[in-house]
């Protein structure tokens, strides 16, 4: 059964028991600050099994892409060593918000692998919770006799809390669960050694293949569990793993979801894949590491220096350095697998195939600029093994080459090992370590529990519609993090505040209580679905109502920049093509910026002709058309721009002016008359095929001209005045340079003068023709000038002194043939003379400088010349 059956088949499966099928959320995430990337098919649903939000219909199934990297769950390290672990992967899942419970979750489950699947009964296991006295959880005996009712006593195992007992994170919802494991070993092996034995043993051929979670509890910050207002199922299967099942092979990759491209990867770095082990790990790192990468970029996600991004970059560069190492890769060869990559998943997930040409890019530039560092990185281990004391090199070097070159340390082994050099690794750990505490105590946060002081209220968000409104705290918590210091996380029952979204900052502004009592937030963000105000403390009553403003200044002004952001994509689209694509914005009150994917840099005229499309969609006072609940196919139909990695519910809002028309919760203003102007500040790239323009509106706009103006005025002023600056400026400049002309031919003249008056002053000390004086030239001039003199004359000694703005220089020229015979050396003396203007200098035997803070000291020096040149 190919793979794109096995999807269809399990969503038919679960249609026909009235669940609705709907999309994967974007792999990476963008509103939960425990949670950098979704790592289970639950993640989007968390507010539902909270009871925080209603869900639109109590029975979903999805396949939803995951990414098992960071935090709780990650399986980075296994990824390419075994058979079955992916970063990223697909979990399908079947879901009941406090509809159905465990029974229909077994029978479904057990009924759909063996019946529509035609799995062989007798390689299945399944397992249920035994209890845990720690939390005073008692065995899960329901699931044991839902299961013994249909499986064999002795294929239904008891499992601990490690196994058994489902949790997110270290907080949120939790549950006992019930595994079901298969033993895909061949016969004569299953009669040896029974699979109930091998379950949980991390054998590759006894592998979990879905898991059914019961939804019962919430993990509270101290570590307690209190019981959720309803129960709920949550199921995920791993489809790869499914699908190598259901295919008989014995490895994910053997399956048609990773063979077209792992023979690509032979093809293009002409390898073989089964043949021996180092190779075959480094072919699957790639093939799982090159989805996981294309995915989170498609998904917006692009490699950065920190958080997700960074996350993303270390995937990739994992990637390349298997390559590097074990398939002899160092050229890019990652981004040419993207094209099959596509062929192989549009089906499922579109995203892939409309952003291929992005992906392409952005990897093929991350493994250039990879490439050149391992190749720095290779030089620089060169010089530490050959200046190596002994044959250890020590941690902190290695940790060096880690840490500021991005050189790995595995990298770094291999090849010691290789030079028959050794590597104190537990040095580079302790260095490791110190570093990761350095950042954990720079980002350590720590939140309490909700204080709810009403539970039925769904908070409702009215700030589309008033900045001013009555509203009551439903719930609040305390939040300590380094950066922000002790701040409480205060929700409403509904709230005019906008929280941080879609690129726009969060509204700042205040709430007021009938005593009076004035309590000011600084920020609005959303968590989890949740709007969350953050304020330095709480109000002296939280009970009763209070009055909330937006400060609606800030507000005038980040809606002016978000409208101008939709005006600015138009444009782009309009002026550059259609295959601009939003790529990420930030709208604040004074200015904003707009990514965008486009491959070169823009002219000069491109930018005023986008400059000069959106201000003149302001002076036509388009008037804004916004539908709140729109069906989402419909707005597409309608036109409206969605952006990719962006999750949108079955209803979305819509945002016209015009002919732009945007998928957008944003805030804008009524009419594009009140964006007043725009101008563009600033151009230039971000990452491989993506641009920036940075731009001001309103006030931003008006302080701008302002200061323009102020500037003008002074230059006016500076010119006398005269109506025609530009005409008075050119003119200027025609003079400046006709003047310089004028000035390089007197000087010439002057020099030329100079010489003939100074070779008519040479002294005669025995044979050697002495000069000692100051001279009005600038310090090339004094140069050409002694070259000269020594050109012309023999036996020459000559000082010459120069003084220009409160500084001494001291210019020795001796002829060469006097430097050598008498062993005079004009470096040694102008660093003695140099003594008394305060400075010092050299150069070479014959020609040196010196220069000094001490003008005064000129004539000792030229006197000490003499003395100096007469003792010789
Ligand atoms: P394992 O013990 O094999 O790591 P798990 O207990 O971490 O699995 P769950 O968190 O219960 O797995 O996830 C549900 C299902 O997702 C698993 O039954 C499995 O089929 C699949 N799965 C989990 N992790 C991965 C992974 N890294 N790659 C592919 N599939 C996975
Ligand atoms: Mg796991």
């Amino acid at each position: 059964m190919k793979s794109q059956e096995v999807r269809e088949r399990f969503f038919r499966f679960f249609e026909a028991r009235k669940h609705t099928v709907v999309p994967s959320a974007p792999m990476v995430v963008k509103d939960d600050p425990t949670l950098m990337f979704t790592n289970a098919g639950m993640n989007q649903f968390k507010e539902y099994f909270l009871g925080n939000r209603k869900p639109v219909s109590a029975r979903v199934t999805d396949t939803q892409k995951c990414l098992r990297v960071s935090g709780k769950h990650n399986d980075l390290e296994e990824v390419g060593k075994d058979t079955y672990h992916h970063t990223m992967f697909e979990m399908l899942g079947n879901w009941s918000f406090g509809d159905y419970f465990k029974k229909e979750a077994i029978g479904w489950a057990w009924e759909l692998l063996t019946e529509v699947f035609g799995i062989d009964r007798e390689r299945l296991y399944v397992t249920y919770f035994e209890g845990a006295a720690d939390d005073n959880l008692p065995e899960d005996g329901e699931a044991k006799t839902l299961w013994e009712a249909i499986v064999p006593a002795d294929r239904v195992l008891p499992g601990n809390k490690n196994d058994n007992f489902w949790e997110m994170g270290e907080q949120g919802p939790c549950g006992p669960c019930s595994e079901i494991h298969i033993d895909i070993r061949t016969d004569e092996e299953r009669k040896k050694v029974p699979g109930s034995a091998l379950v949980n043993k991390d054998h590759p051929q006894v592998v979990e293949i879905w898991n059914l979670v019961f939804m019962e509890f919430n993990r509270k910050a101290d570590g307690s569990l209190e019981k959720l207002p309803a129960r709920h199922v949550d199921t995920g299967m791993g489809f790869e793993r499914l699908c190598m099942v259901l295919q008989g092979v014995k490895s994910n990759y053997d399956t048609d979801v990773f063979t077209p491209i792992i023979r690509e990867i032979e093809a293009v770095t002409t390898s073989k894949y089964g043949k021996d082990e180092k190779t075959d790990i480094a072919i699957r790192v790639v093939a799982d590491h090159l989805r996981a990468v294309a995915f989170a970029i498609a998904d917006g996600q692009l490699p950065s220096n920190t958080g997700a991004g960074y996350v993303i970059r270390r995937i990739l560069r994992r990637a390349i350095r298997y390559g590097f190492t074990f398939l002899g890769q160092d050229e890019p060869f990652i981004y040419k697998l993207v094209d099959t990559l596509s062929s192989q998943m549009h089906h499922a997930f579109p995203e892939i195939k409309a952003q291929k040409n992005l992906v392409v890019n952005v990897i093929r530039e991350e493994e250039q600029s990879f490439l050149k560092t391992l190749e720095q990185g290779l030089v620089l281990l060169d010089s530490i093994i050959s200046n190596a004391k002994d044959h250890t090199i020590s941690g902190s070097k290695a940790f060096e080459l880690y840490d500021t070159y991005g050189f790995p340390i595995d990298l770094t082994a291999l090849i010691l090992g290789e030079r028959g050099y050794a590597l104190d690794e537990e040095g580079f750990r302790k260095e490791l370590q110190k570093q990761k505490d350095r950042s954990r105590a720079a980002t350590a946060v720590s939140t309490g529990d909700w204080v709810v002081l009403s539970e039925d209220d769904e908070e409702e968000f009215v700030g589309y519609d008033t900045l001013e409104t009555r509203v009551r705290i439903t719930r609040y918590r305390k939040v300590n993090s380094k950066k922000d210091g002790e701040m409480y996380q205060v929700v409403f029952n509904l709230t005019p505040f906008y929280p941080e979204g879609g690129g726009q900052v969060g509204d700042k502004g205040y709430i007021k209580a009938a005593n009076g009592d004035v309590v000011y937030i600084t920020d609005t963000r959303k968590e989890n679905n949740l709007i969350i105000h953050l304020t330095k403390n709480l109000p002296r009553n939280t009970e009763g109502s209070f009055t909330a403003v937006v400060d609606a200044n800030q507000r005038r002004r980040t809606s002016a920049n978000h409208s101008a952001t939709h005006l600015l994509h138009q444009a782009l689209r309009v002026v550059l093509g259609e295959h601009v694509e939003q790529k990420g914005s930030s709208v604040h009150n004074n200015h904003l910026r707009f990514d965008f994917s486009h491959f070169s840099r823009m002219t000069q005229e491109e930018l005023q002709q986008v400059e000069d499309f959106v201000n003149a969609r302001i002076r036509e006072q388009l008037p804004l058309e916004e539908h709140r609940n729109t069906p989402y196919q419909q707005a597409l139909e309608a036109g409206a721009m969605a952006l990719f990695g962006e999750k949108y519910g079955d209803t979305v809002r819509t945002v016209r002016f015009g002919e732009s028309m945007e998928l957008c919760g944003g805030t804008h203003v009524k009419n594009t008359g009140d964006i007043w102007h725009f101008i563009i500040t600033g151009e230039g790239a971000v990452a491989a095929g993506i641009r920036r323009i940075e731009a001001i509106t309103l006030d931003a706009a008006k302080e701008y001209f302002t200061s323009q103006a102020e500037i003008f005025g002074e230059v006016k002023a500076a010119l006398r005045n005269t109506s025609d600056p530009v005409k008075a400026i050119t003119a200027l400049q025609e003079e400046n340079s006709a003047l310089k002309k004028q000035l390089e031919a007197l000087m010439k003249d002057k020099a030329g003068n100079l010489k003939k008056e100074l070779a008519g002053s040479f002294e005669h000390i025995g044979n050697v023709r002495f000069l000692a004086t100051t001279v009005d030239l600038d310090t090339p001039a004094v140069k050409d000038l002694v070259f000269e003199l020594g050109r012309e004359h023999e036996n020459l000694f000559v000082l010459l002194a120069t003084e220009q703005q409160g500084k001494a220089v001291l210019t020795c020229y001796i002829s060469k043939e006097l430097a050598s015979e008498r062993d005079l050396n004009a470096g040694k003396v102008v660093r003695e003379l140099g003594k008394y203007i305060n400075g010092g200098g050299g150069g070479q035997p014959f020609f040196a400088t010196a220069g000094g803070k001490r003008p005064e000291g000129i004539p000792e020096a030229l006197e000490h010349a003499r003395t100096f040149i007469a003792s010789k």
